[in-house]
Formats: C-alpha cells, structure tokens, sequence
C-alpha cells in the first residue's frame, strides 16, 4: 500500500517485517466527549489496518490514551484533565475513565477496529522515566535549576524535518511549552519531566523530585517499548505535526540513534458547516448528536470515506443525511442482489484502496457497479465492504424488542423523570450497545 508520509513529502510504500506491519495512532486526550473531526482521524488508523490486512499482512495497531500532562492554552495553561476534573467535581482518575470509556463506545459506534493495546500514560510512568534517564545520560536532555527535565532541542541536528519548522528559523516568544520557559537554555527546549510545584494531584517520585510527564514523551516511551523500535506507520491529526511530532521524532531517535518511524500519515482537519469545530465556536458535534437526530452513526463513516483523508472536509448535516439515505438504499439493494457471503475482488476497487486511501474514487466505483448490469454486484460490495466497514449486508428488517431492551428503557424513562441524568446516560451507552437508538423530544424519549 503507498501512503503519503509527511516527512519524505512524496508517496511511501509501507514496510512490513515477516508479515507484521507496526502501526502508533496518538490517541484521545480524554478530559472531554471525542468530537467528531478526533474520530474522522481515529477512523483513518482503522482504514489503513483494513486495507494492510487485506493484503495479506498482519497489523499490530497500538492507540495510547493521554490521561496526563496535555497542557491547555484554554485552561490557562493548566493541565486539561486536572482542570476538567475540578469543573465536574470528581478526582482527575475518574475523569479519565470516563472519557476513556466512552471513546471506546464512539468507535465500537463507527465500527473502528480494536487496537492492540490502549497504554494509559498515567500507567507508563516507569517507562517515560527510564527513557528521560536514557536522553539525559546520552546528553540529548538536562535537568533545568527549576527540577524539570528538558529536551536540548539543538543536539538533535535533523529537528524540522517533518513539518519544516528548522530550529534556526523557529523565533523566540512563540509558546512551544506552556510554562518556564525561563529556565530551559534554548527556546525551542521543551520538557520531558515537569517539577511538580504547587500541583498536588496526578505527581509521581522521580530521581529528579516529583512530578510529571511532558505530553510528547509519552507517545515515544509507548511506541517504542511496546513496538520493539520501530513504528512502519505513524498516524495522527496534522495539527499534531507541530510541536507533537517533531519532538516525538526527536526523543525516540536520539535513544534508539536511527530513524524510529518509516511514514508519518496525516490526516486532515474537518469543519463543520463551514467553520473549524471549537467550543468557541459553538459548532461541536458528537455521535451521540447524529444519534439523537434518528441517524446511523455508520452514515458519518461514509461522509468521511467520501472525502480522501488529507483533504480538509467540511461536514454538514446534508450530507449526513444524504449519506444515511445511501447506506439504506445499498442496503435494501444489496438483500436483493442474493444472500452471498462470497466477496469477489475489483481490480479498480484494490488499487484505489492501496493507492494512498482513495475512498472517495471507491465510492464512485460502488454507485457505478450499483447501476450496472453486473451479476455479482452482491460480492463487490461486500469485497469493498471489508474496509468500508459499513455493514452493507445489514439486513433492515425490523427486529423484535427483548425483555432485557424493554427493561433499560424503562429504567431509563424512570431515570429521566427523577432527573438522575448521568443514569439516563449510562443507561443510553448500555442501549446502544445493544443496537438501538434513542432519541430525546419534548414528548419523552423514542427508540429505534
Ligand atoms: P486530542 O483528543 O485533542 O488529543 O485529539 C485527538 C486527535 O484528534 C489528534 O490526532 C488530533 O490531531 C485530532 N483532531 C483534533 N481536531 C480535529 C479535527 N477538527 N479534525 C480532525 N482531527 C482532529
Ligand atoms: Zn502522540
């Protein structure tokens, strides 16, 4: 499969070693709801895995969980866990798992495989305080007279490479790291291990004194204890390419003295309607609102298999609509065609796929075949299907309520009337888990 990598600027054929492909998706911060331009980039690790696996080779995906030390310019600098935990009243740990876990229900909602593994940072502490040991003792870091611990961003000589921002022409004043900027030798030196100071939560002991980690160094302890050293593709959201990247890059080559990471893959950011999704701008979207509007989740998968992955993209709720609208259609078609399971390869489907992730030109292929004469239309689909992950042999008949359903759903109305929200909630999670909609109107909550 070719992949366009960020740092060589061209198109990459990806390496596998004895048939296993190494592949690091950075994951969620998990202080909030993942919105829905964090999945569209969640999603394009799981399409890459796909198409990889499809050809034969085995994918060993690992998607870490920052659950500390991701500093906000929002929260006045502060770290965003610890802040969210203070707004909600509940201990950071508690926060994290929260959202944690309901990361895992977006994705098992836009059926976006299983990683691997999900390191926790909180649970890695060990192995970022031996790396940290390691880049002091090979002279790549320092300890600064405040006891935090910094990268020396000029000893590492190829800084830039992959967002082009080169040292020399990186000015002063611009905030690469959020605080003491005072004590590091070189602006650009950003920290690895953080003195604790007057924080008192989320801190651990450290040959240095208390503290915690930087947000970059964990992504390079993770990948490359857990992936043995090397990381054939790397993934992430472009605007991770600067600083996240580059100082990820810089930590993991300066221990392992080569290159740790073969492709760097981007993906680009989404809008919606018009506007890049920020709280500010009041224009975030979550699954669970296409939820609550009577919509397939599974129709957002298709909006975004639409667009190609390194295009911007802007979302609207029409082509949310109009993509429910297919996903239907090609499924009332599709148990007209024949009840199949076989697949059977398109030769322009497989190259559009291993061409750098043309979904879009996919797409145009599938609604070609649709009004084709073809006999095989069933086993094209279900061929393409395989990355799509669209559950295109859903059959749409209308399936019976269990007791089980019928008794949430009770629960649930009970929880709303008493105004017990976080219930009402968990009990909506464990619901959709079953396969059912819910949806809140004035007149109470309906299913589907
Ligand atoms: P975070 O939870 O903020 O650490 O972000 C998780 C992932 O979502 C990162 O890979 C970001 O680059 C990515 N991301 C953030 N905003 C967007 C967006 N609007 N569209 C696509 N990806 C995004
Ligand atoms: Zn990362």
């Amino acid at each position: 499969m070719k992949l366009y990598d960020t740092k060589s600027r061209q198109l990459k054929e990806t390496t596998a070693t004895d048939g296993l492909l190494t592949m690091y998706c950075c994951g969620p911060t998990v202080y909030r709801d993942a919105h829905v331009g964090n999945l569209r980039t969640f999603l394009l690790a799981d399409l890459i895995s796909r198409v990889i696996s499809l050809t034969g080779v085995k994918v060993r995906l690992i998607q870490n969980i920052t659950d500390v030390g991701h500093m906000s310019e929002d929260f006045a600098g502060d770290d965003k866990i610890l802040s969210q935990a203070s707004i909600e009243k509940v201990s950071p740990l508690e926060i994290a798992r929260k959202y944690e876990e309901k990361f895992h229900h977006d994705l098992s909602l836009l059926n976006i495989g299983i990683a691997d593994s999900y390191p926790r940072a909180s649970e890695s502490i060990d192995l970022m305080q031996s790396m940290i040991a390691d880049l002091i003792e090979k002279g790549f870091a320092y300890v600064g007279d405040d006891k935090s611990v910094y990268f020396d961003a000029q000893k590492f000589e190829s800084y830039g490479e992959i967002s082009g921002n080169r040292l020399d022409s990186l000015k002063p004043g611009h905030r690469y790291e959020y605080h003491n900027d005072g004590v590091k030798k070189f602006h650009a030196d950003w920290a690895l291990w953080k003195a604790a100071g007057e924080r008192s939560e989320m801190i651990w002991g450290s040959p240095w004194g208390p503290g915690y980690p930087g947000w970059h160094i964990e992504c390079s302890a993770m990948s490359m204890k857990i992936l043995n050293q090397h990381v054939d593709v790397h993934v992430g959201g472009i605007d991770l390419r600067f600083p996240h990247h580059e100082n990820e890059r810089a930590q993991s080559n300066a221990v392992i003295g080569h290159e740790a990471v073969d492709l760097w893959v981007h993906g680009e950011h989404l809008l919606f309607e018009g506007k890049k999704m920020s709280k500010s701008s009041g224009n975030v979207v979550l699954v669970s609102d296409i939820m609550a509007r009577g919509i397939d989740p599974l129709a957002l998968r298709l909006c975004f298999l639409e667009n190609r992955y390194r295009s911007q993209m802007d979302l609207t709720w029409n082509s949310i609509n109009a993509a429910d609208e297919t996903i239907k259609r090609w499924r009332t078609k599709m148990s007209t065609w024949g009840q199949s399971s076989a697949v059977t390869i398109d030769s322009e489907i497989e190259s559009a796929f291993e061409n750098d992730l043309d979904t879009p030109k996919v797409i145009l292929r599938l609604r070609e075949i649709e009004k084709s004469n073809l006999e095989n239309k069933r086993e094209l689909f279900l061929y393409a299907d395989q990355v799509l992950g669209l559950y295109l042999d859903r059959p749409i008949a209308a399936r019976e309520l269990t007791e089980q359903m019928q008794a949430l759903l009770d629960d649930r109305m009970k929880a709303r009337s008493e105004k017990r929200w976080a219930d009402s909630d968990a009990l909506r999670l464990q619901l959709e888990d079953l396969g059912l909609q819910i949806k809140d109107t004035a007149d109470g909550q309906s299913w589907s």
